[in-house]
C-alpha cells in the first residue's frame, strides 16, 4: 500500500447542527483528503465514551479546543506514515494512548473522528465506496436499510409537550428509494393535518426534524400519524417510538405525563400502546440502570417488538454481551460516538447481528452533514437506519446518500 499512508492528520473545531462545537477531521494520503465529523447528543447517556469540552467561557463552556490539540498534538504524531486500511490496528493504539475505560482523555469526538477519517482513507486507498469498504473489514453483507424516518419530537428535542422522546414510521414497501418517498409524503401530509389542526406554529421543528405539535398524549400522537398514514393510504406502515426513558425516570419512578408510574403501570402503558398501533420497536422504554424493567418488558413484550437498546446498551460491548445473558432488550441502537471507535462500533453490530437482533444505526441530535453514517448501516447490512425526519440538510443528507448507495450497488 505504498503511497497511501498517512501524510497528515488535522482537527478543527466546526459547529454542529444544534450550533455546538464539533470536532471535524482531515486527513491526507496520496489518494486524497479524508474528512469527518463527529455528532454529539442530547439526552445523552451516562455509559457513553465522553466527550471532551473546554469548559470555561467560550461557547459556554462546550468549545472543542482541547480535543483538537489532542488530535494535532498527541493523535497525529503516532498515526502519521501509518496505514490506514489498518484500521483495528489504528483504533488500538488510540484506545491506548488514551488509557480510560471511557475515553476521557482525548476525548471520545477526538478519537472517533480521527477513527472515522481513518476509515475513509481506507476505502479512498482501495478505491471503493465506503460501504464496501466497511463490509469488506467488517466481513457482512451490504443490504440497504429501511429508513426510519421521523414524524414527531417530543421529551428533550421537541419543545416538551409530549414526554416521549420520538416517533418514528417504517414503510416495508418496495425499494429504498420508494419507501423514503411514500414516508415523506406522509410526514408532509401530517404537517398538513396538523396545521389545520393547530395552526402554522405546530408544524416548526424539533433538534431532528419532527413536527413539535402541541399535544400532550403519546396516545394523542399516535392517532394523529394514523390519520396520516390513512390519509396517504399507507397499509404497511409500521411505528417505533423511542421514550427516551431516563429523561423521565427520578428515584425509582418514571414521571410520564402527568402521572407517576412504577415498572408494571410504565410497562402496562406500552403493552396497551402495541395493542392498538402497528408498533414494532420501542427504544429505551425504561432508564439506563433499570434492567429489571427491561427485563420484564422484553419478556412480555419481545417475541413481536423490538425492546431497542440505546442508552442502556450504549454500543459497549460489555453491556450488549450481559444484556444477551439476561435477556434485557432484544435490539440495538448503534451510535459511533457512544462507542468512539468505528472497530468497536462494527463489533457491537456483529455481536447483535450474531444473536439474531435487530440493529438500528442511529443519527445524533446534534449532527454535521457527514454521512458516513449511511455507508455504516449499509456495509454492516444492519436494516435500518434511523436519520431523523426527511426535513433539516443534515438528516436528509445521510438518506440522500443512501439513495446514492443504491444507484452504485445496482452498477456493480
Ligand atoms: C436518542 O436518544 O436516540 C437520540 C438520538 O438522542 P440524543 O442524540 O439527543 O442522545
Ligand atoms: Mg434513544
Amino acid at each position: 500500500m505504498i503511497g497511501h499512508n498517512i501524510k497528515s492528520i488535522r482537527g478543527r473545531e466546526i459547529l454542529d447542527s444544534k450550533g455546538y462545537p464539533t470536532i471535524e477531521v482531515e486527513l491526507s494520503t496520496e489518494a486524497g483528503v479524508f474528512v469527518a465529523s463527529v455528532p454529539s447528543g442530547t439526552s445523552t447517556g451516562k455509559y457513553e465514551a465522553k466527550e471532551l469540552r473546554d469548559g470555561g467561557d467560550k461557547y459556554f463552556g462546550r468549545g472543542v479546543q482541547k480535543a483538537v490539540q489532542n488530535i494535532d498534538q498527541i493523535i497525529a504524531p503516532k498515526l502519521v506514515g501509518k496505514n490506514p486500511q489498518e484500521q483495528q490496528e489504528i483504533d488500538n493504539l488510540m484506545i491506548e494512548l488514551d488509557g480510560t475505560i471511557d475515553k476521557s482523555q482525548l476525548g471520545a469526538n477526538a478519537i472517533l473522528g480521527v477513527s472515522v477519517a481513518v476509515l475513509k482513507a481506507g476505502a479512498g486507498a482501495e478505491n471503493v465506496p465506503l460501504w464496501q469498504w466497511i463490509a469488506q473489514i467488517a466481513k457482512t453483507k451490504p443490504v440497504l436499510p429501511f429508513p426510519c424516518l421521523l414524524y414527531v419530537e417530543g421529551g428533550m428535542h421537541g419543545r416538551g409537550d409530549v414526554d416521549t422522546q420520538e416517533f418514528m414510521v417504517v414503510i416495508e414497501d418496495g425499494s429504498f428509494k420508494e419507501q423514503l418517498r411514500l414516508g415523506t409524503e406522509t410526514y408532509h401530509t401530517l404537517r398538513e393535518i396538523l396545521n389545520k389542526k393547530f395552526g402554522k406554529a405546530s408544524t416548526n421543528v424539533g433538534l431532528e426534524g419532527g413536527f413539535t405539535p402541541p399535544v400532550q398524549e403519546t396516545e394523542d400522537v399516535l392517532d394523529l400519524i394514523m390519520e396520516a398514514l390513512k390519509k396517504t393510504g399507507q397499509k404497511k406502515a409500521k411505528i417505533i417510538i423511542d421514550a427516551a426513558a431516563s429523561t423521565f425516570f427520578r428515584n425509582g419512578r418514571y414521571y410520564f405525563e402527568g402521572e407517576d408510574f412504577n415498572q408494571q403501570g410504565l410497562s402496562d402503558f406500552y403493552t396497551k400502546l402495541c395493542q392498538k398501533y402497528p408498533i414494532i420497536g420501542i427504544e429505551d422504554p425504561f432508564a439506563e440502570d433499570d434492567w429489571v424493567g427491561f427485563r420484564g418488558i422484553t419478556q412480555v413484550l419481545g417475541q413481536n417488538i423490538n425492546i431497542i437498546g440505546d442508552d442502556v446498551l450504549a454500543t459497549n460491548l460489555q453491556r450488549i454481551e450481559e444484556a444477551q445473558k439476561k435477556g434485557v432488550c432484544n435490539a440495538l441502537i448503534l451510535k459511533p460516538n457512544q462507542a468512539g471507535t468505528v472497530s468497536e462500533t462494527i463489533k457491537a453490530a456483529k455481536l447483535a447481528l450474531e444473536h439474531n437482533w435487530d440493529v438500528f444505526v442511529k443519527h445524533r441530535s446534534g449532527e454535521t452533514c457527514d454521512t458516513f453514517l449511511a455507508d455504516l448501516a449499509v456495509g454492516l447490512g444492519t436494516g435500518f437506519l434511523m436519520a431523523g425526519a426527511p426535513n433539516r440538510g443534515e438528516r436528509v443528507a445521510k438518506y440522500n446518500r443512501v439513495l446514492r448507495i443504491e444507484q452504485e450497488m445496482q452498477n456493480i
